[in-house]
């Protein structure tokens, strides 16, 4: 059976098509040619989703304080705790925190409890944390939350500035487009804005590495650039637009002359002024913006002074320009079409205005609406901390992991009278704070449809039996409503009917006046929702094609119809590093790993890239912290702190440190980053300050150093640091440890080395702390483990590969203890490709030896970067050494 659906991970929202062998219980996963936005591409995380699914580890049951109970149970407790603090605290002492993952339909109806039925708006999503500055940013300009841009611009702009985004891990498909279009274009230019000299600068014709917190003085100096160079669209400034001379005067002011604002942006004058030429010399620009813009305390200025200068020249609207935030998350945007944010209502209606929650209100036929705002993410665990809420529904999200102050969200859950958790999997971080977990729906078993960054609607169909007694998010949801009696408004059979629902409520009472209209779709078949192909909102008629672009008339969605130039003052964060703390922490994801690895840290595939937490710093910062390349160090913060390995990539520049989000306590030690970085938020998204946390780097010293290969999970490991990683066949342990190195008793416990048939063979020199040792249990490799003082430990990569060999022959079983490949063989190091399995070694060695000089000779020699190309800009790196 073959299904289309969509990936649920990154916002460039790829097509995706998933072949099951019912017989052979496999799915097999592939682009799907057919789908505008990847055109079959899929990145390295979409490849390997087919690794994701199966049982291992889902969440199957209902649970009430650890117990199982059946979902009649558990839906009735939700509903009865739900009712009983509504009845005694008033409907404000309840919330839901919800998730850029779920489907928009899902969203739809929990927004619809909340501010409908139980009457408060206290329903935030994880969102709030990728693109709520974004959102205020949009609706400030332009009156309402649009995108005006397609990905299709990309492909067509004479110039793309990339700030705050390293596109080429986090979105890697759209940056494959990126990197295609300015191949078969090379006059197209590109330009970086990050502190950090990412991947992503791979394809760059100019790195612009503005100093963290800076950007709103380098885009108000290219405001003022552009309009005494006289790049002002006069007719469409005076036709469109109000505010020009204010935000002028601010900008001019706040930034000063070019070489002050370069200053404050740590960059040189003329790399400054370069900048400012490109964008001035070229008519269609795109700027295209994500998390290094988003989330920051100015994170909404840092959107209007983008627009600001895309209005000024009037570059929107039009093919291949404007100004394009890039979402996270699969349905960030669907999410926002539902008013999945505490301060917006569905349609893209307003929550402050009396007559849209009036409307909402009719149209729900419901018995209250919500009044005001509710609680947006950090200020809601903050209430739940202080015991203002008490009980909260999470769905789909893990904040102990992902929130900032994680510590403080951790001790609010710990107070909470009543957690709710729906979740696909078992012990996450969050999950282990519930009174009531439900088993919710995961990817390939749920229905319904994503919105992606260009405002393109797909579907997501289920492919495969749910799993357990788990069930899709909106069942969960309409059944606890039931329950609390609000029978009427959820008595839906399909995600159908919730959809044209939805749809019909984006196009009542609107002549036009909102840009969220699908009121073509309000009509669909139940067949015809079924094969609904990928359409671009807003889609108002039956028939629609669907709209590419936005705001090609200069019709804009504010009252008087025109866009607003937004003065932004500049202000410096915060918090500010000290001789305390004189390093900024800054936060982000890595290429083969997704939020907080539920999902993809199932996939061997894709642990093997960067296995390990870790914090990237300047080799000269790191000589400061007395810290060195593949070293422990704790990093710590007002807040929190963790322990990861020291990486000097090259890509940081001075000052600053960086630290993968990604890592829970489900599988380290000690590196949720969360814990570390300030609760400090956008005055007017309350977008977190995820990128600017003043840190300090500090040894982390240990005694020795090891790993463990085993089949077999170890339950409890006995060292000060530990990260478990998922291998093919087998779970890769990372350990260090203070005293004395264990050895052979304690690696025997470990590998659980009690077969009748094993064969253990082991190296040990006590003296020097160093031990080695495997098990064979019939000629099988059962697992091993490697102590040292040093950190310098073999490479694994050779010996993890021994775990798909039915049988360890003597050459290799005479390496075995040396940890390394026979003379004859060579060790492939770390890994480059993952589709492929290609290391750096074997990498590096066919470039020299063949003398290959282009990424495509690299892909005929070893097919590394030929099917899903995120690792692309790595092999042209390695091709430039
Ligand atoms: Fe999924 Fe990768 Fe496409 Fe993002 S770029 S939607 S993660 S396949």
């Amino acid at each position: 059976m073959s299904i289309r659906t969509t990936c649920p991970y990154c916002g460039v929202g790829c097509g995706v098509i998933a072949q099951s062998d019912a017989a052979r219980g496999t799915v097999t996963i592939s682009g799907d040619t057919t789908h505008p936005s990847n055109f079959g591409r899929l990145c390295s995380k979409g490849s390997a989703l087919g690794q994701t699914l199966g049982m291992d580890g889902r969440l199957l049951h209902p649970e009430i304080n650890g117990q199982r109970v059946s979902m009649e149970a558990a839906l009735t407790h939700v509903a009865a705790g739900f009712n009983r603090i509504i009845a005694e605290h008033g409907s404000d002492a309840v919330a839901l925190y919800v998730s850029g993952q779920l489907l928009t339909e899902d969203y739809y109806v929990a927004n619809k409890l909340m501010k409908g039925f139980i009457g408060t708006a206290n329903i935030d999503t994880n969102s709030r944390l990728c693109m709520s500055s974004a959102v205020a940013g949009h609706k400030r300009a332009f009156g309402e939350d649009v995108v005006p841009v397609c990905y299709e611009d990309l492909e067509l702009a004479d110039l793309i500035v990339l700030v705050g985004a390293n596109a080429a891990w986090c979105h890697p498909v759209l940056f494959q487009r990126i990197a295609q279009a300015k191949q078969q274009r090379p006059k197209m230019k590109i330009v970086v804005v990050d502190p950090r000299r990412t991947v992503t600068c791979e394809i760059a014709d100019l790195h612009v590495p503005v100093r963290s917190g800076s950007d709103v003085w380098l885009f108000n100096g290219l405001l003022a650039y552009l309009h005494e160079h006289g790049r002002v669209a006069k007719d469409f400034i005076a036709n469109h637009t109000e505010g020009l001379d204010e935000a002028l005067s601010v900008a001019r002011e706040s930034a000063g002359d070019v070489n002050r604002l370069a200053a404050v942006c740590g960059l040189d004058t003329e790399r400054v002024l370069e900048f400012y030429r490109m964008f001035a010399d070229h008519e269609r620009v795109i700027t295209a913006f994500s998390m290094g813009v988003n989330q920051s305390s100015a994170g909404t200025d840092k959107v209007n002074s983008i627009v600001n200068c895309h209005l000024l020249t009037g570059r929107i609207g039009q093919p291949g320009a404007g100004p394009f935030s890039i979402t996270g998350q699969p349905n960030a945007m669907g999410g926002r079409e539902v008013g999945g944010l505490a301060n917006m209502l569905a349609a893209h209606l307003d929550l402050e205005d009396a007559s849209h929650r009036e409307l909402v209100q009719n149209f729900w036929r419901s018995p209250r609406i919500a009044e005001r705002g509710g609680l947006k993410a950090v200020e809601l665990f903050d209430a739940i901390h202080d015991g203002k809420v008490k009980a909260v529904w999470i769905m789909a999200t893990n904040p102990v992991v992902s929130l900032p102050d994680a510590d403080k969200v951790k001790e609010a859950l710990r107070r909470c009278e009543l957690v709710v958790v729906s979740d696909c999997f078992a012990g996450t971080d969050t999950n282990a704070h519930a009174h009531v977990l439900l088993p919710a729906a995961g990817w390939g078993e749920k229905d319904g449809t994503v919105t992606n960054s260009e405002r393109r609607i797909s579907r997501q169909r289920a492919f495969q039996a749910l799993s357990g007694e788990a069930r899709p998010d909106w069942w969960l949801i309409c059944e606890v409503a039931r329950r609390m009696g609000f029978d009427h408004g959820f008595n839906y059979d399909s995600v159908h009917e919730i959809f044209i629902e939805h749809a019909a409520l984006s196009t009542w009472n609107n002549d036009g006046e909102r840009a969220f209209d699908i009121g073509g779709l309000a009509k669909i078949t139940s067949t015809e929702y079924d094969e609904l192909a990928p359409i671009q909102w807003p889609v108002p008629g039956r028939n629609h094609p669907g709209t590419p672009r936005l705001l090609e008339s200069g019709h804009f969605y504010r009252r008087n119809r025109r866009a607003r130039f937004v003065p932004t003052a500049t202000r410096a964060p915060e918090h500010r590093t000290d001789a305390e703390f004189p390093w900024v922490l800054n936060t982000g994801r890595i290429r083969d790993q997704w939020h907080t690895m539920t999902r993809t840290g199932r996939a061997p595939q894709l642990s093997a890239h960067l296995p390990e937490p870790y914090v990237d710093m300047h080799a000269q910062d790191a000589l400061l912290a007395a810290v060195s390349d593949g070293q422990l160090a704790r990093v710590e913060t007002q807040w929190g702190a963790l322990v990861a390995r020291v990486k000097t990539s090259g890509e940081m520049p001075r000052g600053t440190i960086f630290v993968p989000i990604h890592w829970s306590g489900a599988v380290a030690s000690d590196a949720r980053v969360g814990a570390l970085v300030n609760p400090v938020v956008d005055p007017v998204s309350g977008e977190p300050e995820f990128k600017h946390t003043p840190a300090r780097v500090t040894p982390f010293p240990v005694n020795w150093h090891g790993f463990v290969l085993t089949r077999a999970p170890i339950q409890k490991l006995d060292a000060v640091w530990w990260t478990a990683i998922r291998g093919a066949q087998f779970m890769r342990y990372e350990i260090a440890g203070r005293g004395h190195a264990p050895g052979s008793t304690w690696a025997r416990q470990a590998l659980q080395a009690i077969h009748p048939d094993m064969d253990w063979v082991e190296f040990s020199d006590p003296a020097c702390g160093v031990f080695r040792g495997a098990l064979l249990v019939e000629e099988r490799l059962e697992g091993c483990a490697f102590i040292s003082p040093r950190s310098d430990l073999p490479s694994r990569t050779w010996l993890s590969s021994l775990f798909a060999k039915k049988r360890i022959g003597n050459v290799d079983r005479v390496s075995l203890l040396n940890g390394g490949p026979p003379s004859s063989a060579e060790d492939p190091g770390p890994l480059v490709c993952s589709c492929f399995g290609v290391g750096r070694t074997t990498l590096c060695k066919a470039i020299a030896q063949d003398q290959l000089k282009t990424p495509q000779e690299v892909g005929r020699k070893l097919k590394a970067g030929t099917n899903c190309g995120s690792c692309l800009p790595e092999i042209r790196q390695l091709l430039l050494k």
